[in-house]
């Protein structure tokens, strides 16, 4: 008997037959013996619309109430989860997240969970109950509900993994695994066996939504083993079939070196550029330009500076779009006069396109190839980033989708490992 994780994402419990399945499903992990943990996101469109009625009622909302609102669609999701589940004869019991004391921080809209009570789980498990708990959703030390940012129900889905030391954590999807790319956007993308916590990490902060990035940070500091498949298969697929389909979210690295050297492209859409042009080049500048973002709490991505000439410069860097306004409205107002600028420039139709592999280790030449990939498709880099591991260009939006598959053609990610 194993106490294993499962999580079903807005698809996975989208109207009341998908409810169903998923207790079908959860029904047969239950009968060959297990402890079954649930974590279950809102149906699929209803965050998006909560937060929408949040914006008609107040167009910047007040973050600590646009957390009560948008935390309501998983408990109607756990709610229906646990009446399916008794329905078909199975005690079950619905938690929200300040029921379980999924405490977080305060940072409401993109809280951090401190610490989960097991207790309450514990009891109920070992009553022969499946506990079923809100995605997404936690509680400040005020009592004050919290949510975890989007996509943040894998991190729920995790973390509770970790802190009742799950044997696994199986993240149910509309996707039966994590692909070289998103295969709504490349037709021909294929699904990976195995991926290394490394490269799960760069694809979901470059952009990958599969999983949201906090979740796997998660499953790699408490060794979680993590996998990502299916919830749209049969749900009386045989148990030894269903728990090695998928990916593998690994540990080692070592079992893909004779593998492929790019693991997968990914791509951001939610990126903007901003540059501040004819600054001094003298030191101090990037200080002067990046404290004032920082301190209003915008996160940088890119950065790049220019060799100055004439003792002059220009400045680029890369925010979140959904941070853009705020971030031209910082220099504006404080430091394009303070620093002498000639102009602030923004362009938030940009794009970030990414290559990830941990085989870049061992390979030279991958951002050459890139880059005389990109140029035959006649599309203009931008900005370049690199690390071991990755190489991301920013590029106009409109050229993303070709810039993809062009990509994945030419690394040959078609092709079978
Ligand atoms: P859920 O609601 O289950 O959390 P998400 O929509 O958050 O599902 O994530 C699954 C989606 O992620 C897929 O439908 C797919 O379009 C997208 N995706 C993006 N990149 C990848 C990738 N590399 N592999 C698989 N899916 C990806
Ligand atoms: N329902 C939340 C969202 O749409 C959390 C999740 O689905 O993981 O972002
Ligand atoms: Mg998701």
């Amino acid at each position: 008997m194993a106490l294993i994780v499962h999580k079903y994402g807005g698809t996975s419990v989208g109207s009341a037959e998908r409810i169903k399945a998923v207790a079908q499903r959860v029904a047969k992990w239950q009968a060959a013996g297990h402890q079954l943990v649930v974590v279950v996101s809102a149906m699929s469109g209803e965050t998006n619309r909560l937060l929408g009625l949040a914006r008609a009622v107040q167009p910047e909302p007040d973050p600590r109430e646009l957390d009560v609102v948008a935390s309501t669609g998983e408990q109607v999701t756990i709610g229906l989860l646990a009446m399916a589940l008794k329905q078909r004869g199975l005690p079950a019991k619905s938690f929200t997240g300040a029921q379980v004391r999924i405490l977080t921080d305060s940072a409401f809209t993109k809280a951090r969970i401190r610490q989960i009570d097991v207790e309450p789980m514990r009891y109920e498990l070992a009553r022969g109950s499946v506990v079923v708990v809100a995605g997404f959703q936690g509680v400040d030390e005020a009592g004050d509900i919290t949510t975890l940012g989007r996509g943040g129900s894998d991190t729920t889905a995790v973390a509770l993994a970790a802190a009742l030391r799950a044997h696994e954590c199986l993240i149910y999807t509309d996707v039966d695994g994590v692909y070289t790319a998103d295969p709504r956007v490349v037709s021909d993308a294929r699904r990976l066996a195995t991926v290394t916590f490394e490269e799960m990490l760069e694809l979901a902060s470059l952009g990958s939504k599969v999983l949201q990035i906090r979740s796997v940070e998660f499953a790699g500091k408490y060794k979680v083993p993590l996998r990502v498949l299916s919830s749209l298969s049969d749900p009386d697929t045989p148990l030894a079939e269903e728990s090695t389909s998928g990916t593998l979210i690994t540990l080692e690295d070592d079992q893909k070196m004779e593998e492929a050297i790019i693991s997968g492209v990914a791509f951001n859409r939610d990126e903007a550029k901003i540059t501040v042009v004819g600054v001094p080049d003298r030191p101090g500048v990037a200080y002067a330009i990046l404290g004032p973002i920082g301190e209003a709490n915008i996160d940088v991505d890119m950065i790049i500076q220019n060799a100055g000439v004439d003792g002059m410069t220009d400045f680029s860097f890369t925010v979140n779009r959904g941070e853009f306004q705020k971030a031209l409205e910082v220099l504006n107002t404080r430091v394009k006069d303070h620093i002498k600028a000639s102009e602030i420039r923004g362009d938030n139709k940009v794009c970030k396109v990414s290559l990830v592999g941990v085989g870049m280790r061992t390979h030279a030449g991958v951002a050459s190839k890139m880059f005389r990939t990109l140029a035959e498709e006649g599309i203009n880099i931008q900005m370049i980033s690199t690390s071991e591991i990755k190489v991301a260009v920013v590029v106009d939006e409109k050229h993303v989708e070709r810039a993809v598959r062009a990509l994945h053609r030419a690394f040959d990610l078609d092709q079978a490992a």
